[in-house]
């Protein structure tokens, strides 16, 4: 038996794995002992994670050669690597001649790995010259990374996990962490046991299992997170709880914050949110007056139109208490994929530039364009996820590439992806999977690698990179994510520039050197920026993953950040960001008198593409229902497991009803995993449309850009 270790591709606790293989079929799993983000625990996911690879249906699922459809709606039908990327640079090489390089559009992925996310900007922005590459992470951390640059100056995680082991005080918002971090939520228990002390403050509108294992539940009202920020700052400012000490040293802006949130007294915010004078006092408390503060917050903040001002608040609420930069405090947003972080920090998203680069900085693009040997690169702002769609569906962008994800169903507004996926030209989709809703939009179909056959990096929630390590061969002709696109990019590039030096110097066919190669140019590129990783070589990480930053000078890498009191902006002084309360993009009213929210089901993850093929995972939650309250489904004269209609403005799914006390009467929970196969639907136009997020709105954050998949109003009624 050969034993790998690698890690996790779920989410972003990053577990590490040793996973078990007889050289060529993967046959077990567990956890990495020796690995510091899971000391070798796992969840339901995590440790059957061997089954994904080697379950019957799976060998129905993978995608295993070359596929290209003649025309929308036929059967695709198998090609040669040569004729797929043959065509595919022929057909963008045309579209990019005709229209400019804006004309096409690059969309990946948090699952995919660093050095995948490497070459494909360096294709988009680098070769082609459009910013059009973005990621479904957009749709996860793009609101935490706008408030870390506003409040902080730089996109980095200031806390760690060992900072569990050392909080007196945890505060969770919009986080059902015993579901979607469950390795870490365990490591919150443990430190619970160890620390009498220590209390756990839950914001969120469901009463989650992490809801109901803290020691104060605030059921807030859905969007209202900045009112309760604010209010808790408000109180604090009244009871004499905030280090004016820490704020006069370290910090810039606090009285126009003061100004902002002396209306948010107890009275508003008790009306806004919806809870008690006493637990918004006593949450300020605990924030403030315990020894350490840490916050752990995922997508209830983040997936909003509000979503960058509710990161910024909550970061206020630890600058205003001096519980940052030191052992067991700090704003500690948790990433939802395994790799959100690693394709941030080569740039990989439309706003973005390598090494947390700022593509709005003329000498950042000139840093860029000097790595790259280039004259100079885009200084247009590339679409985001929802505007690239959105450009597509109106013949603006011309030609998509969509590599590890699958919008057909994650992303909200569903109707105008599909008109996207109808109306390009040429939709190339790269997936391990042959099964995504995405895969049967595609005229070409490129198969490629996926755990256990992939080799490279990437970086959990802390901050710590990690080897990513093949077990087995890859299957049929898959090859890996970073290889096909190196292979499009060299055929492109002797179109677009012809008889000049390559700009992807790495060898295609040489798997974990090849990997390597591209692992060292990104290290280059972060000298001196606050994420350097020059002192990280695939031999130290592969045996000690560590934390950003570590210099070449450095013999371990970075547990927390900012303990020195110097922030990463321009004068050292972290910024105070004023926000005021918005409400959600669409309120409930009489027609739609529902709030909706999604979220995560513990044993699945995402589209099921992979937890969908183990039927053991099945267990938990075995098929799609909304979840409403007891008194709604009364008042209605719904019994549980009647099927009903789920409509909102934008499209309607019928699914079974159940009643659950967790969901606050007027509010609806739906798991966000329920694709086409399981909940078929209809737009007004008639259209077929893709589960859940046919219900989803496409309005998002304007800093951010990330949509609110957290709230619709929907109404619902008995089918
Ligand atoms: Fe994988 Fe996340 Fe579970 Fe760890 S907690 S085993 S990374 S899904």
């Amino acid at each position: 038996m050969k034993e790998t270790r690698s890690t996790c591709p779920y989410c972003g606790v990053g577990c590490g794995v040793v996973i078990e293989s007889d050289g060529d079929r993967i046959t077990g799993v567990r956890g990495d002992p020796r690995h510091p983000a899971n000391f070798g625990r796992l969840c339901t996911k995590g440790s059957t994670l061997h089954l994904t690879a080697t379950a019957p249906v799976t060998r129905h699922a993978r995608l295993l050669q070359p596929m290209r459809r003649e025309h929308r709606g036929g059967r695709p039908q198998p090609v040669t690597w040569d004729q797929a990327l043959g065509f595919a640079s022929d057909t963008f090489a045309r579209i990019i001649g005709e229209h400019g390089p804006d004309a096409v559009g690059f969309y990946v992925s948090g699952q995919l790995l660093t050095e995948d996310y490497y070459v494909f900007n360096k294709l988009a922005k680098g070769l082609v010259g459009t910013n059009n590459i973005d990621s479904n992470s957009r749709l996860c951390m793009s609101s935490a990374v706008a408030a870390y640059q506003l409040a902080l100056g730089a996109d980095a995680p200031p806390a760690c996990y060992d900072d569990v082991d050392q909080a007196d005080c945890i505060f969770i918002a919009g986080s059902n962490t015993a579901w979607a971090h469950p390795v870490l939520f365990r490591r919150i228990e443990d430190a619970r046991t160890a620390n009498p002390r220590l209390k756990i403050v839950c914001c969120d509108p469901r009463r989650t299992e992490t809801a109901a294992a803290a020691d104060l539940h605030l059921a807030l009202l859905p969007g209202t997170d900045v009112m309760l920020f604010n209010g808790m700052l408000h109180v604090m400012l009244w009871e004499g709880w905030v280090r004016q000490d820490f704020i006069a040293a370290h910090t810039t802006g606090f009285d126009e914050l003061k100004a902002q949130v002396r209306d948010c007294t107890p009275d508003v915010v008790a009306q806004v949110c919806g809870i008690s004078k006493e637990d918004l006092l006593t949450a300020a408390r605990l924030f403030a007056t315990s020894a350490a503060t840490l916050s752990l917050y995922c997508q209830g903040l983040n997936q909003s139109t509000s979503g960058t001002a509710k990161n910024a608040a909550l970061i206020n609420l630890h600058l205003a208490s001096g519980q940052i930069g030191k052992p067991g405090a700090g704003p500690f947003s948790l990433t939802g994929q395994p790799n959100a972080m690693g394709g941030r920090e080569v740039g990989g998203m439309a706003s973005l530039l390598s090494a947390h680069r700022n593509l709005a900085n003329a000498e950042h693009r000139a840093e860029v364009a000097a790595l790259w040997g280039l004259p100079g690169v885009p200084d247009r702002p590339g679409k985001t996820a929802v505007e690239m769609f959105q450009a597509a569906a109106d013949g603006e962008i011309k030609a998509l590439w969509i590599a590890c994800t699958n919008p057909a169903q994650s992303m909200p507004g569903q109707a105008t992806v599909r008109r996207a996926l109808e109306r390009a030209e040429l939709v190339v989709v790269q997936e391990a999977f042959a099964t995504t809703a995405t895969c049967d939009r595609a005229d070409l179909l490129l198969p490629a690698t996926t755990w256990g056959e992939k080799t490279g990096t990437v970086t959990n929630s802390e901050r710590r990179i990690s080897r990513v390590r093949p077990a087995v061969p890859a299957p049929g002709q898959a090859r890996h994510d970073w290889a096909v696109a190196v292979d499009f990019a060299r055929r492109l590039e002797a179109r677009l520039r012809p008889g000049r030096p390559t700009l992807f110097p790495y060898d295609a066919d040489a798997g974990c050197a090849g990997a390597e190669s591209i692992w060292n140019e990104h290290r280059a590129s972060t000298r001196g920026r606050d994420l350097d990783i020059t002192g990280m070589s695939y031999a130290l990480i592969e045996s000690a993953p560590q934390q950003w930053p570590m210099p070449a000078a450095a013999s371990a890498g970075t547990a927390r950040l900012y303990q020195d009191g110097r922030f990463a902006t321009g004068d050292g002084r972290a910024r105070f960001v004023a926000v005021a309360w918005q409400p959600v993009a669409e309120p409930r009213e009489a027609r739609y008198p529902f709030s909706l929210t999604t979220g995560r089901l513990r044993d699945q993850w995402h589209g099921m593409s992979r937890s969908g093929t183990v039927g053991r995972l099945f267990g938990h939650v075995p098929e799609p229902a909304v979840e409403m309250h007891p008194q709604d489904l009364a008042r209605r004269g719904l019994r549980e497991g009647d099927l009903v209609h789920v409509t909102s403005r934008r499209g309607s799914i019928v699914l079974p009803v159940q009643a659950s006390d967790e969901v606050a009467p007027s509010q609806a929970f739906l798991a966000m995993h329920w694709g086409p196969e399981f909940l078929g639907g209809q737009s007004g136009a008639g259209q077929p449309l893709a589960g859940v997020n046919a219900l989803t709105t496409a309005a998002f954050c304007p800093q951010s850009k990330q949509p609110e998949l957290k709230h619709a109003a929907v109404k619902i009624l008995k089918a």
